[in-house]
């Protein structure tokens, strides 16, 4: 493993985020000033494919990035795009019952307006 991949793991395992990777690069650049953009670019790609990570296409904005593969579900701001992971392991669980086979993938994203949305449209 390269150093430059090694940051970048890291820099996404430390982060409670879904980051784009123009802020995974940011971020790199703090700890490693010569990092090339495309450098960063490229080992997103090279991860995604190697499933270490996953990439999350976005209802609006660029494309983020999820520090696991494994499967789970997100809930997603539609007021400021805030992104967070959800544990939908009972509800994968139900439709296995209901379709009486294993579920080999899925993406789940639940909208939703986040608690700070709501309190500024309560306004
Ligand atoms: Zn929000
Ligand atoms: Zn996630």
């Amino acid at each position: 493993m390269t150093r430059q991949k090694r940051l970048i793991l890291d820099l996404m395992r430390q982060s409670p985020r879904h980051m784009t990777a123009d802020e995974i690069f940011a971020q790199a650049r703090q700890q490693m000033p010569n990092i090339a953009r495309g450098t960063v670019y490229r080992n997103l790609k090279l991860m995604e494919q190697a499933r270490e990570i996953a990439r999350l296409e976005m209802p609006q904005g660029p494309d983020r990035y999820d520090k696991t593969s494994a499967p789970h579900g997100h809930l997603y701001c539609d007021g400021c795009g805030d992104l967070q992971d959800i544990p939908v392991v009972g509800l994968v669980k139900e439709i296995e019952s209901a379709i009486g086979t294993e579920v080999r993938s899925y993406q789940l994203t639940i909208h939703y307006l986040c608690p700070a949305c709501r309190a500024k449209n309560a306004q």
